[in-house]
This record gives C-alpha cells, structure tokens and sequence, in this order.
C-alpha cells in the first residue's frame, strides 16, 4: 500500500518564501516524489508510535506518559509539512472535534486527576481558534490541570492570521489564564529562515500575553543537519526569548524516509552546539522510539559512563569515578 500523501498545501506566505528562493522552505513543504528511501530503507508503519489505538483512550486524546495528555484538537494546518510525524491524518476532517467529543475529553481528564499537563496539538491547535479557545475556556476551570500547553506552527505558516479576530480573542483568553494556569506555546522551528521580520512580530505578540515560549525542531535531512544552521537558529530564538526545548530524530513514519539524518552526525552535532551555545539555547535531542516514547539522547561526552570517564568541553579526557562517589573507590560505579 502507498502511504498517504495529504495534498500539498502552503499558504500565500510560504508561496511568497519559495518563489524568493528559499530552499529551506520549498524542501519542507513542496511534494517531492524523487527520494523515497532512507539509505534504501522503507518504513511499514504509519503511525509507529500508536497514537491512534494503543494511547488513545477517548477520540482526540493520545494518553501515553501517566501525568500529561496530548489533545489533537483538529488534523487541520494551514499548510501542510511534508515531514509531519501524522502525515497519516493532516489535512483530513476525521479530527474535527463534536462537542460531544469536546465533553467526553474533558470528563477524562477530570476522571484522571493526576493528569495535571494538557498538550493541545493536532493539526495545528491555532489555525482552529474556535474549537480551541472552547477547550482551553474549560479546562480553565479544571482545577487538577495546572499547565497547558499548545503546540503550533502558525507563526512560521501565516503570520497575518494573528491579526484575525479569532485568534485575537483567542491570545486575550489566554492572557486572562496565565496568571492561574501555566501556559507553554510550543513552536516548531527548523530552520532559521523561518524567522523572518513578520514571524518574529508574531512571537513578541505572543510573548505579550505572559505564555512562556519554547520551540520544538525535527533534524531534516538536507534541511537543518548541520551545526552551523542549528547554531544560528538556536541562537536567534534564545535573543527572541523562545526557549529551544526539544530538538527529535525525524519518527520512522512510512512515507517520511527522505527527512532522516545520520544518527552519528546528529549527535555530533548537538554535542558541538552544547559546547558552543548557552546552556539555555540548546535543545535536549531526543528519539521517540516506536513502541517505548521519548528518550533523551547522550551526547559525546561521557566515554565510559560505568568506569567514570568522560571528555571535558575541550575534549580533554578525565576520570571521575573519586569525584562522583568516593566511597565507591576501587568499586563499579553505575547510574541508577
Ligand atoms: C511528546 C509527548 C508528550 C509531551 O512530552 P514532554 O516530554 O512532557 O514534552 C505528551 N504526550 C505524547 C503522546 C507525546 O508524544
Ligand atoms: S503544522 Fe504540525 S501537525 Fe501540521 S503538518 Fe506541520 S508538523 Fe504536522
């Protein structure tokens, strides 16, 4: 079977981007049928991560770490990039959200009171400012939710939308919460020709409303694997006052085989900005990995974790093993 391609999609911004030439742009949004392989590997599964049966208690929710929820409020993006981990659904109207489906969440969250962090995502929670500002407008009065989060790439798809209405109302609601509830934006950036003048007017609109704002990046092979780009970018949006949060290995998707990169390369990577940037500016590298979540990946600085020895930021190799447990001399020491 071929894997589902969601139609090519971008807006009149990103048209505007590709038809200036910018290559990083056009590679994550364009259909490109040419490659389709990772090193001649295909990829059998569309959803790997099974968000769709084994997570998903209620329609909408992904319930996978025991205190947080992801809440897919719609499939729908402005535009639609072509590395999206749920490249299976965007675009499709199968998300769209009843009320009755809004309630039955809702009362699932209530029902887990140790849920305490909801993740909105989807499609993209602002492009749908409706269905959104209805959710966040409840949950505001969950008690047992303390944090929420909203995931979103519309700053980058299509600036001029924060000027509708819609989404107005929608960042006012979300300026009268912060001061009950913590609110996270979570913005993908991948490249720092992402950050044009009108995007990061965006990002100070949204800073103005108290949320704190992280970014999230994909490592996209031909995109951004290269330390000098993710050095800049990182750097721009530490000056922006947006946290780098995570940066993930491209998911094994079916259909997304042409976006990963080199393991090794990555972790060089990130290893070579850790040693560069502020400690704030570097993102934590992780792999979600089929079957098992997310997991933080080591960086090239401890050789030897068992026998203490590791390289300092120069690469100068030392040996911590006294330093670290020094009742443990002449013992195996092990992380628990
Ligand atoms: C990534 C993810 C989260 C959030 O994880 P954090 O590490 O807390 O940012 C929650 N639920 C699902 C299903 C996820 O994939
Ligand atoms: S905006 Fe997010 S959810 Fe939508 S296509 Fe892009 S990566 Fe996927």
């Amino acid at each position: 079977m071929r894997p589902r391609q969601p139609p090519q999609r971008i807006t009149s911004y990103l048209r505007g981007l590709i038809d200036a030439g910018v290559e990083p742009i056009k590679a994550q949004y364009l259909v490109d049928a040419a490659t389709t392989t990772w090193d001649g590997r295909v990829f059998d599964d569309l959803d790997p991560l099974g968000e769709d049966c084994k997570y998903s208690p209620v329609k909408g929710l992904v319930h996978k770490y025991n205190n947080r929820v992801l809440w897919k409020v719609s499939y729908r993006c402005a535009a639609h990039c072509r590395f999206c981990t749920r490249i299976r659904q965007i675009g499709s109207v199968d998300g769209d959200l009843s009320d009755n489906d809004i309630q039955t969440a809702l009362a699932y969250i209530k029902d887990h009171p140790h849920v305490d962090d909801v993740i909105l995502s989807g499609g993209d929670p602002l492009y749908t400012p409706r269905v959104t500002t209805r959710i966040i407008e409840q949950l505001s009065s969950v008690d047992t939710v303390k944090v929420i989060r909203i995931g979103t790439r519309l700053p980058i798809h299509s600036p001029s939308s924060f000027a509708a209405p819609q989404l107005r109302g929608l960042l006012e609601l979300v300026s009268r919460i912060v001061t009950t509830k913590a609110i996270y934006v979570q913005i993908q950036f991948n490249h720092p020709a992402e950050l044009t003048e009108d995007t990061r007017c965006v990002i100070r609109q949204l800073r103005s409303t108290g949320a704190v704002l992280l970014s999230q990046t994909v490592f996209l092979r031909d995109v951004n694997d290269n330390a000098g780009i993710l050095t800049a970018l990182f750097r721009e949006l530490f000056y922006l006052s947006v946290v780098p949060y995570y940066i993930y290995r491209c998911d094994y998707v079916k259909g997304l085989e042409r976006f990963v990169c080199d393991f090794e390369k990555e972790r060089t990577i990130m290893t070579d900005i850790t040693k560069t940037l502020s400690g704030i500016a570097v993102p934590t590298f992780i792999i979600d990995v089929p079957g098992r979540g997310k997991i933080p990946v080591p960086l090239r600085f401890w050789t030897n974790v068992a026998a203490g020895l590791c390289g300092d930021f120069d690469g100068k190799a030392l040996a911590l093993m006294e330093t670290l447990q020094p009742d443990a001399r002449g013992q195996q020491w092990s992380p628990d």
